[in-house]
């Protein structure tokens, strides 16, 4: 899921001071999970704002939608969103720029800092599994992110700073790929770990736009 965390709210105070009406938006799906923006948080962060604006404006509204990434849902607001001057969103990064595509003409907030993509360890305890790197290597080293969990990122590893279990920028931080051989030579396919990968042509640092397969036609129809 992707994870996020809620801003400071001395700065999203200052997002929103001079407007009259503020629409509060939370996301009912990851940011729910991860407790950073669903509908809870709405309510919280609407009585923060009020207790630290005291009377002044701006005057704030709630709304939760089943997910910000995806128009269907974001077009629920259309009956209501020129009631409002500004959108304050508690989705991911992702949500936040769909929004505001959907409300060109409305100022939009983010709430919350987006972090990472990742899993729940445990309540409360997420941790950061993928960067959406757009070649994704986990078949041939033994499903452990060398993107996230090596501190150099490196597809082929380990380098010459490996000790013993450690990694050497930190002796508490395991070296990922010894992990990675550890796993490997569990199942049996230790053979992979001296197959070069070829560098990864970093797709993600630019922008992108992924069409599933079965969908090309619909995509290009779009396009006209
Ligand atoms: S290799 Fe890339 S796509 Fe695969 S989990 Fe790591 S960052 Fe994500
Ligand atoms: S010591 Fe291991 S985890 Fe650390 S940078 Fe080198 S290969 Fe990556």
């Amino acid at each position: 899921m992707i994870i996020a965390e809620r801003k400071p709210l001395d700065e999203i105070k200052s997002m929103v001071e001079g407007f009259d009406k503020v629409l509060v938006i939370g996301c009912g799906t990851c940011v729910s999970v991860c407790l950073a923006g669903g509908s809870k948080e709405v309510s919280t962060l609407i009585s923060e704002l009020r207790l630290a604006f005291g009377n002044a404006k701006p005057e704030f509204g709630a709304e939760t939608l089943k997910r910000q990434c995806d128009m269907e849902f974001l077009s629920e607001l259309d009956v209501i969103a020129n009631d409002y001057d500004a959108f304050l969103s508690m989705a991911c990064g992702a949500g936040i720029q769909f929004l505001a595509e959907r409300f060109p003409e409305k100022p939009v907030f983010p709430a919350v800092n987006t972090t990472s993509i990742g899993v729940n360890r445990d309540v409360g305890v997420y941790e950061e599994n993928c960067r959406a790197c757009g070649t994704c290597v986990l078949g041939v080293t033994g499903g452990i992110c060398p993107v996230t969990t090596c501190a150099k990122g490196l597809f082929n590893g380990p380098c010459g700073g490996t000790n013993q279990t450690s990694c050497e920028i930190n002796p508490d931080q395991p070296c990922a790929w010894y992990k990675i051989y550890e796993r490997l030579e569990k199942q049996g396919r230790l053979d992979l770990i001296t197959e070069i990968t070829p560098a990864n042509n970093w797709v993600n640092q630019t922008p992108r736009t992924t069409i599933q397969p079965g969908y090309e036609e619909r995509a290009a129809a779009l396009k006209e």
